[in-house]
């Protein structure tokens, strides 16, 4: 089985779908390596790294040539694809609902697309999970991005000339991108505090070291909500989070907004009028900018500053982090495919649970559930 790692088409992408390390791996397993000239060049891995771990380095037509996996971080175009085996395997993190006609074009050129990012939330499927491990240093670059805006320090410093007071940091949005936020700022010496709209986080807050700040009046979603998601909420809790988020953000030095709703846009938690309220040199980080944003007015690819309050947009932050996001990123697609892989077929064989989630399209065809429904 041939697998073809391609060069990132993205403007602004640096990342890499594998790294000499999982080269190896693949190897070790019986797969035959391509990969294009440069691939690894923007996160730091060198093709003559690949080349020494075994993969063969090429142009991109030499690449896909009878490749029956392809691998990337983002889904590649699909007229580009021209070369690859028929019914060639597609592993990427394929934004399904953002680029559906893209995903159409993957079915009229016969690619089984998988998209990495549609991965169950099931604990044998941890290690596969695209979406934790970018996410994860998305969180710890939120803060060191925030820290960089930031005219002051983050720790409590008691000099010979005065003390320089903490920063105070509040992080909306508690998942994993939450949680790395939160025991970055901590380590960095804020004091900081956390919300979100999952009641199993209040504790997560808490154990480490920061303080929760919740709607109590309002019924949010009890436990973990479904597949560890969160929901749109009712309008009464919408109204309720804004006034808490209205009396806590005028204190507050920095926010961290990680916000997400599974197929929808990006919640709204902070408006211009709360922007407006927060001491000007305060520093918001909207990580969710991309799916619509958190906070009006900021602007994705941008640090926009509003009422004296810098709001940074950043895009694809994971490849802000090229080389630590890479690693782990093609860790994760070399750990789907090898617990998949058949050694009699030399191929990976995907399960039902497993493969009815990520499949997009197969013989032609686009076979997703929530692609069709
Ligand atoms: P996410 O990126 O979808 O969303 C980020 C956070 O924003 C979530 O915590 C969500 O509850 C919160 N949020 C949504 N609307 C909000 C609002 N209006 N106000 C405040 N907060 C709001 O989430 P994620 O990082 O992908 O993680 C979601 C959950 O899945 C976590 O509990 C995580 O531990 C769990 N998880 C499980 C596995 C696994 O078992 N394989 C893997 C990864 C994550």
């Amino acid at each position: 089985m041939k697998i073809a790692v391609l060069r990132e088409q993205a403007e602004g992408e640096r990342r890499v779908a594998a790294t000499p390390e999982t080269v190896k791996k693949f190897i070790a397993l019986g797969a035959e390596m391509a990969i294009e000239a440069g691939a690894g060049e923007s996160a730091s891995y060198a093709d003559a790294d690949y080349a020494a771990a075994g993969a063969v380095v090429g142009t991109r037509a030499a690449t896909l040539q009878d490749a029956g996996i392809i691998l990337g971080v983002q889904g590649p175009d699909p007229a580009s694809l021209s070369g690859a085996a028929p019914g060639a395997m597609l592993a990427a993190s394929l934004n399904p609902f953002g680029e559906r006609a893209r995903v159409d074009g993957y079915a009229a050129a016969g690619i089984e697309a998988l998209a990495m990012e549609f991965m169950p939330r099931i604990t044998r499927a941890q290690s596969m999970d695209i979406l934790s491990s970018q996410s994860n240093l998305a969180g710890y670059k939120a803060v060191l991005d925030a820290a960089a805006e930031y005219d002051r320090a983050f720790p409590m410093m008691m000099t010979a000339a005065g003390t320089v007071s903490a920063a105070r940091v509040f992080v909306m949005g508690v998942g994993v991108a939450g949680l790395q936020a939160i025991a970055t700022a901590r380590r960095l010496g804020a004091q900081v505090s956390a919300t979100d709209v999952r009641s199993a986080t209040k504790e997560q807050i808490q154990s480490l070291g920061a303080k929760p700040i919740f709607v109590e009046n309002v019924a949010g979603i009890e436990g973990e909500g479904s597949g560890g998601y969160a929901g749109e909420m009712s309008p009464e809790y919408q109204a309720a989070q804004a006034e808490l988020v209205s009396g806590h953000i005028a204190k507050q030095d920095i926010v961290i907004t990680t916000a997400l709703i599974p197929g929808r846009p990006a919640p709204r938690l902070i408006s211009a009028a709360q922007v407006a309220s927060m001491r000007p040199g305060s520093v918001i980080v909207d990580l969710a900018v991309e799916q619509g944003g958190n906070v009006e007015g900021a602007v994705a690819g941008e640090v926009v500053t509003v009422s004296g309050v810098k709001i940074v947009g950043h895009r694809n932050v994971p490849s802000r982090l090229a080389a630590d996001t890479s690693a782990l990123f093609s860790r994760n697609l070399f750990n789907f495919l090898s617990a998949f892989w058949d050694k009699e077929a030399g191929k990976p064989v995907l399960d039902e649970e497993i493969g009815d989630a990520i499949r997009l399209t197969r013989g032609g065809a686009v076979v997703n559930a929530r692609l069709l429904s």
